[in-house]
């Protein structure tokens, strides 16, 4: 039996020694405000036993996080038909570059960098009947959580800094990927990403990923195929430019946010959440991709 417990104090331990923690995001101002000094950890096993170290009940920004969420969402609105709009290649680009969204003639490398998630939240901003209302309770019944919600501050301050992200909702509206208008969506994809969670929050939220698409309750979200196709998803674009990285030294289907959180799971067995603000040069959290390398080594497990 692995002793979940005493290697998440441990990489705790050594978090809290750390003096290199990364920077944090300051072009969207509110995250600004976040102490760098702030690191969580909890992991989740397939039978719903808890594990956890550090600020892992604090409430951050989930941020890009949120992409794989309204991915889900979207391919159980219009299935299949998601792919018609957004590729899953890996993109090997910072996570708000436009240069091959143009090469590519408006068609997204794939839904986890901002481009393809703005064309999710286009698709989901045409399906749904009160978007940021729907999404949200989408969101609590995956976690079975009504407590979780938008941070309007970080939203707000987002949308007045913005700029690449208008940039681009421009860009893939010239090449007719965007059916509603660049505002709206913008509204509606800045509020995704200011979603609060701590790391215990992120571990029921991801559990379904893990569960072959089932929730804690077992209500199915997503179908095998769905669940598998994701998760390759994750593996290949979860960290930007990073992905292979991620797989090389932590080896698990992931996604990070620039307020700080990595999620990442093994099918079947564990859902872990970080929480450390302090990103490293490619936009992902420094001491978050330390800890999961660490937890992986130690407990020799993988998907590899
Ligand atoms: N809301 C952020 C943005 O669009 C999300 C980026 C991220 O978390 N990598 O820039």
């Amino acid at each position: 039996m692995i002793n979940f417990q005493s290697i998440l104090a441990s990489i705790n331990e050594a978090a809290s020694t750390e003096n290199d923690r990364g920077k944090i995001a300051d072009y969207i101002p509110e995250l600004a405000k976040v102490n760098v000094n702030n690191f969580g950890i909890h992991l989740q096993d397939i039978h719903q036993n808890s594990f956890s170290a550090g600020n892992a009940d604090e409430r951050f920004s989930i941020q890009s996080i949120s992409k794989v969420l309204s991915l889900s969402m979207a391919l159980g609105q219009i299935g299949e038909k998601v792919w018609k709009r957004v590729d899953v290649e890996p993109s090997g680009d910072p996570f708000n570059h436009l240069s091959l969204l143009e090469l590519e003639n408006g068609i997204p490398r794939n839904p986890l960098i901002n481009p393809g998630a703005i064309v999710i939240a286009d698709i989901l901003v045409s399906q749904l009947e009160y978007p940021k209302k729907d999404f949200l309770t989408f969101v609590r019944n995956i976690a079975n959580d009504d407590t979780i919600d938008y941070d309007i501050d970080v939203a707000e301050s987002e949308k007045r800094t913005g700029f690449r992200n208008f940039a681009a909702a421009n860009l893939l509206k010239s090449y007719g990927n965007l059916d509603n208008e660049v505002e709206v969506v913008l509204d509606f994809y800045f509020h995704q990403c200011s979603l609060a969670m701590s790391c215990a929050q992120l571990t029921s939220t991801f559990f379904m990923f893990m569960n072959n698409g089932k929730c804690r309750r077992e209500n199915i979200f997503l179908t095998i195929s769905q669940v598998k196709r994701i998760n390759a998803i994750m593996l290949t674009c979860g960290f930007y430019d990073e992905a292979g990285e991620f797989a090389f030294e932590v080896g698990l289907p992931g996604k990070s946010g620039v307020g700080g959180g990595i999620v990442a799971l093994l099918p079947n067995k564990f859902c872990v959440a970080t929480w450390s603000p302090g990103l490293n040069p490619k936009g992902n959290s420094k001491l978050g991709m330390l800890a999961l390398e660490k937890l992986t080594t130690e407990t020799e497990l993988s998907i590899f």
